[in-house]
């Protein structure tokens, strides 16, 4: 990001804002309308987010609407589950359509009724050609286009077919309807480019009646301009569609004139955002599913754990530019930990425990004692921890002969167990193979609480749980889904990252954690986010790590 791009986006200013300020300002709109356009043939997954945030954003912040319009002009690849998860995915990032919901599918009259306008003007025509000879026809950036030979078919003759093509009597990919513009134009999307498609499938919700389907660049317009949209807001890629997005207005006997314009897709650093990637990556099972928590979609973050103010702080502080960039997704990872750490309750878990035994502690005894629930929100209370003689701890927090710097549990070594009491570790107990299976320590029971009356210092506290009184648990650990900063598109299997999943079956977590139902992220100290899975049962608790603690991106960014 450039320093202007950030600065735009801080003082809530783009390029697109601009804009409308600059068109209400000059009186050429009553009210603003925007759209956001998904095609239901996948979910919604983070640059998505940043479209709707901003069409959304704009709409309320100008007091206009936005509507959520689905794109089906594709029946063979779309589903009602996906219309279900766009609508609540949409809710979840915190917008709403209102009463403005609508379907491309909507239209198929008037964008026929159309069409066949255009046939009468001499503006479309009826090709035969297979789909490989248009192909191979229609030239390339240094060379014109050829003229179908179906070209300068009578209009009566068109028409006559066209209607043939809606009523089914052709079979799939026998003829389309094209444009006639140019096929000499410098671009390529003005020579003569498809309308509709002869396609047999039934359509979820206009079922049989139509046997042509009207194509992405001529369905998307006139929906805009049916619906009085007037800043039609899409992706860099359209940047060369717009001359057709604005011959079709013009040729075609449209209720607005809606304006089309161009801002820049977000891409992530070790993350892909193509949709055809999300369905194979759920097809070929490298993935649970759309909501694994190692996907970038919408569901996925929210099972992750991410709320969705992290989500909106992020995209705006991206912002809103007209170049192509990628963002580190160290920077989505901040704006989550930033989130968390305000919000998120502070919980102990054991991830990989290890038992220890109190020596000088009596058998049998359990005792309370206080934690707080968050260090700079005290309204946010505290609760009891259970001690005992037997406990865990974690066990890369014991070393057997630690190096110089480590100051965390090693035979002889005094620390704090945090809220509880110093302990020293008096020996080790292994197994026949020489692992450590248990430490044996004592306690000092003048340090309840945490110090020592006598002043003495410990330059490790450390968490723990009561070994009785803790629950077990499943912690699902992620990390990044692909092992490179920019995986291959088109071999992302080969950038897998075959550590994306780490499962621990025998973590341990405090009571409170286990007897809570929430759906917030907790953080387990010392470890990051954590939140309860659906996979969860009463016997059975499932945790998903959201975020670690760790927060590389900041120092980075320090650095600099
Ligand atoms: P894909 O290219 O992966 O198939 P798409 O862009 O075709 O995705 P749509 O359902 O058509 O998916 O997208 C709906 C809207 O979201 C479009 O206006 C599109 O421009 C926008 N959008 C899609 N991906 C991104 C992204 N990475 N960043 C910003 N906006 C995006
Ligand atoms: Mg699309």
């Amino acid at each position: 990001m450039t320093t202007t791009d950030t600065a735009a986006a801080e003082a809530g200013r783009d390029f697109i804002r601009d804009i409308v300020q600059a068109d209400l300002d000059a009186g050429r709109y009553k009210a603003i309308v925007t759209r956001f356009p998904p095609e239901p043939n996948g979910y919604l997954h983070i640059g998505h987010a940043k479209s709707i945030a901003l069409n959304f954003g704009i709409a309320q912040e100008f007091a206009g609407h936005c509507n959520l319009r689905f794109d089906d002009t594709n029946p063979t690849r779309e589903e009602q589950e996906y219309i279900d998860s766009i609508q609540a995915d949409v809710r979840w990032l915190g917008f709403d359509w209102g009463k403005n919901l609508f379907y491309a599918s909507d239209y198929f009259d008037w964008l026929y009724e159309w069409a066949e306008g255009l046939i009468r003007q001499g503006l479309a025509y009826v090709d035969d050609q297979s789909q490989e000879e248009i192909r191979l026809s229609r030239g390339t950036l240094t060379e014109p286009g050829k003229n179908s030979p179906f070209r300068d078919r009578p209009v009566e003759e068109n028409l006559d077919l066209f209607r043939r093509m809606k009523a089914g009597e052709f079979p799939n990919g026998a003829r389309v309807l094209r444009a006639r513009i140019d096929m000499s134009a410098g671009n390529i999307n003005l020579r003569d480019p498809v309308l509709y498609r002869i396609l047999h499938a039934h359509h979820p919700r206009t079922g049989d009646k139509w046997s042509i389907y009207p194509s992405y660049d001529y369905a998307h317009g006139q929906s805009d301009a049916i619906e009085g949209i007037t800043h039609s807001i899409c992706t860099l890629e359209f940047e060369d569609h717009r001359p057709l997005y604005d011959w079709l207005l013009d040729k075609l006997p449209v209720p607005s004139k809606p304006h089309q314009y161009e801002f820049a897709r977000l891409n992530l650093t070790y993350t892909l955002l193509s949709k055809r990637v999300l369905t194979r990556l759920v097809a070929d099972g490298h993935v649970a599913g759309w909501d694994d928590p190692r996907m970038p979609t919408i569901a996925g973050l929210k099972r992750r754990g991410v709320p969705p103010t992290a989500v909106r702080e992020f995209v705006k502080r991206i912002g809103v530019a007209k170049a192509n960039s990628v963002v580190d997704v160290g920077m989505l990872e901040f704006c989550i930990r930033e989130e968390l750490n305000r919000t998120a309750l502070r919980r102990m878990a054991v991830l990989r425990p290890l038992r220890i035994v109190i020596e000088n502690y009596p058998e049998g005894q359990v005792e309370e004692l206080e934690a707080i629930n968050h260090p700079d929100d005290p309204g946010k209370g505290t609760r009891k921890i259970a001690f005992g003689r037997e406990l865990y701890i974690e066990q890369d927090d014991f070393m057997e002969n630690p190096p110089r710097k480590f100051f965390r549990l090693s035979p002889g070594n005094e620390v704090r167990l945090r809220y509880a009491y110093f302990i020293k570790c008096v020996s080790v107990v292994k197994n026949a193979a020489g692992e450590v299976t248990e430490l044996r320590c004592t306690y000092d029971p003048a340090t309840r609480g945490g110090n020592a009356p006598d002043g003495r210092k410990v330059k490790a506290t450390m968490h723990w749980l009561s070994a009785a009184q803790s629950k077990p648990a499943e912690i699902r650990i992620y990390n990044q889904l692909f092992a490179r900063p920019s995986p291959d598109a088109s071999n992302f299997a080969a950038d897998l990252n075959p550590q994306s999943l780490e499962v621990l079956k025998d973590a341990r977590v405090e009571s409170a954690v286990a007897e809570s139902n929430s759906a917030e992220p907790m953080q387990f100290e010392r470890q990051g986010y954590f939140v309860r899975d659906g996979d969860s049962a009463p016997d059975r608790l499932v945790f998903n790590r959201t975020i670690g603690l760790r927060d590389t991106f900041a120092k980075e960014v320090g650095k600099s």
